[in-house]
């Protein structure tokens, strides 16, 4: 059978290919060729595309999307700010889907709720292109706002919760668990620029500002002989030293520790999500280092905040300090550890987060500020009206969903003020 995979472009206030890869559909793409299916991608936010005119790659083949300012919807338009659509978009998606052979069912992905709009002008596109295809759209969007997305998206088929867990039904296939997917398909990329895997599918925290458990139910772990194969192999096929995590809890997974004893020594790792501190001992500190992950961050998150949800991860300072203290022993300087501090929770006070931010530059922490976006089916989404969880677009980080505008001056000053700090290192 042809399928044909899809990543949508995305409209937003900002974008930036940080470490940004479709990883799921990678996946399928991956479980899809080993049946022996034929398989097409269309990954508009593939920055090495030849219709794509995105910036020059950066650090570590992260770089800036081609994008164009557009007007931005009505219920935005207050937000004052540029809005645009970035990734491969209008005429050269439509000339691109023209060049590709008719599938029999479309795999359409999706992320962040409020990047809604952009799997919409896919999915009409690819109605319009393939009318006869089933188009199926999975993804983070309709596994949390379901009816919404019925509404929204002309998909034939919509998938809620894991896609993978549904390919069975999907494809009549006997898909493996996660523990035996084979590695990401990255053959549709021309350049990939770094290559993202998963140790791990769920975790095993309950933060009230997450919604991982309505995603995957459970955490499964892949074991250190299979992930080290992957990336070796994946390695030997695309000759890229930057390989990101994506995890969620990374060092909970057991296995963790001995995925990198036979590894090629050029490698460099990455850790987009926050490590736990917890975790972080001597021990690990020293395989972090050793194994060349390149500057740490750590899941600080939230600080002693007065909210009985968010005990799961039981963070205090001592701990914070003992995990920074075990990284430089075992080798990093200040100026290269990070902590994640989220600004803009539900009932936060800024000066809150001033405060942890002091704390963790008193640490030696350079602070990443990490702004809270709504996920509507989290704990934290009931103090929220029904209103704004049922519209996708105000869930964007970019709005601060739990500020009214005239308090966003103040978190512009605190960030300034973080960046001040981080300037000190
Ligand atoms: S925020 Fe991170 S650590 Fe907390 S539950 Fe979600 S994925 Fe887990």
């Amino acid at each position: 059978m042809r399928y044909l995979l899809v990543n949508p472009p995305v409209y937003d206030f900002a974008a930036y290919d940080y470490w940004l890869k479709p990883l799921g559909i990678l996946y399928i793409s991956a479980i899809l060729k080993k049946f022996g299916h034929k398989v097409d991608l269309i990954n508009c936010m593939d920055r090495s595309r030849p219709e794509s005119s995105p910036g020059a790659d950066r650090y570590y083949g992260r770089g800036k999307f081609e994008s164009e300012y557009v007007m931005p919807p009505n219920i935005l338009k207050k937000y004052k700010r540029k809005y645009s659509i970035y990734g491969i978009h209008g005429e050269k998606l439509n000339k691109i889907l023209k060049e590709v052979p008719v599938p029999e069912k479309i795999f359409l992905s999706s992320a962040m709720t409020y990047w809604y709009p952009g799997v919409r002008e896919a999915a009409l596109k690819l109605k319009k292109q393939f009318p006869k295809s089933e188009l199926i759209l999975g993804g983070t969007y309709p596994t949390l706002m379901k009816e919404h997305a019925a509404l929204h998206i002309p998909a034939d088929r919509i998938v809620s919760g894991d896609t993978v867990a549904r390919l069975s039904d999907i494809t009549g296939e006997n898909i493996p668990e996660f523990e035996d997917w084979p590695a990401p398909d990255y053959s549709g990329y021309n350049a990939p620029g770094y290559i993202v895997i998963r140790t791990s599918q769920g975790c095993p925290y309950s933060c009230a500002y997450c919604g991982i458990k309505n995603i995957h139910k459970g955490f499964r772990k892949k074991t250190a002989k299979t992930i080290s194969g992957e990336i070796k192999l994946l390695y030997s096929k695309y000759k890229l030293r930057d390989f990101v995590f994506y995890d969620d809890a990374l060092l909970k997974n057991r296995e963790f520790k001995d995925i990198f004893n036979s590894l090629p020594e050029e490698l460099r790792f990455h850790t987009p999500n926050g490590l736990e501190i917890e975790e972080i001992t001597a021990e690990t500190a020293d395989i972090l280092k050793r194994a060349n992950f390149i500057e740490p961050c750590l899941a600080a998150d939230v600080i002693g905040r007065r909210n009985k949800s968010n005990q799961s991860k039981k963070l205090n300072k001592a701990k914070i300090k003992e995990a920074a203290e075990n990284l430089f022993s075992a080798g990093y300087r200040s100026g290269n550890l990070y902590a994640y501090l989220i600004v803009g929770l539900p009932g936060q006070k800024l000066a809150e987060v001033r405060k942890s931010a002091e704390y963790l530059h008193e640490t030696s922490l350079k602070v990443k500020l990490a702004e809270y976006a709504l996920v509507p089916g989290s704990e934290d989404a009931k103090y929220f009206s029904k209103a704004v969880n049922n519209e996708p677009l105000l869930h964007n980080n970019s709005i601060f969903p739990s500020y009214d505008i005239s308090q966003w001056e103040d978190i512009f000053k605190l960030k300034r003020y973080v960046s001040g700090l981080n300037g000190n290192f």
